[in-house]
């Protein structure tokens, strides 16, 4: 799934889980929170693996559940006293993505593709990422029915996100102007 994609799932679960815990929409600093848990996996693997070449697959640790449970923990005594919340969207965000990424091929049956979730205790899935780059990755994007598929879901979340009332936006301006202030 592509970055657009994940940030889309991850929104519409938090949105949903709010909604349904608090009757509210998300609030800024976890909108932030999560968006950037729902990009940590690829922007811990796909650097480590393709640019440095120091792990086996763009699908390893920052995609296992070993880690990213245990990250996620850590975050949630981090911020204990201040907001759980936090912490919960972070874990929406990061878990999201992990399982999102495999989600296809386990309906598929192809469970050597999922084995990112438990990895080093297994392999990482048999993808030929030879060569791979992260640039080279945005430029090989093709018109299919799965690209459709996701920026449909990116629209939809925006549509929701600016619904609403565009939950993480006068977090970035306070911060902006507290930093220039
Ligand atoms: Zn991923």
């Amino acid at each position: 799934m592509w970055p657009w994609g994940h940030a889309a799932t991850g929104y519409l679960l938090y949105a949903a889980y709010t909604r349904l815990r608090y009757d509210r929409p998300p609030d800024g600093p976890a909108t932030l929170l999560l968006l950037f848990g729902t990009q940590l996996p690829d922007l811990i693997d796909k650097p480590l693996a393709w640019t440095l070449l120091v792990l086996p697959s763009g699908r390893s640790l920052g995609h296992s559940l070993l880690l990213l449970v245990p990250l996620v923990l850590i975050a949630a005594v981090v911020v204990r006293n201040r907001d759980t919340e936090w912490a919960i969207a972070l874990a929406v965000g990061a878990l999201s993505h992990a399982i999102v990424d495999v989600l296809p091929a386990a309906l598929r049956g192809e469970f050597a593709y999922t084995t990112s979730l438990v990895w080093p205790l297994l392999p990482p899935p048999p993808y030929d990422e030879q060569g791979r780059t992260i640039i080279g990755q945005f430029l090989s994007l093709e018109p299919t029915p799965m690209l459709t598929f996701e920026l449909v879901l990116a629209l939809v979340a925006v549509a929701v996100w600016w619904r609403q009332g565009r939950p993480g936006i006068d977090t970035i301006r306070a911060v902006v102007v507290a930093r220039d202030g």
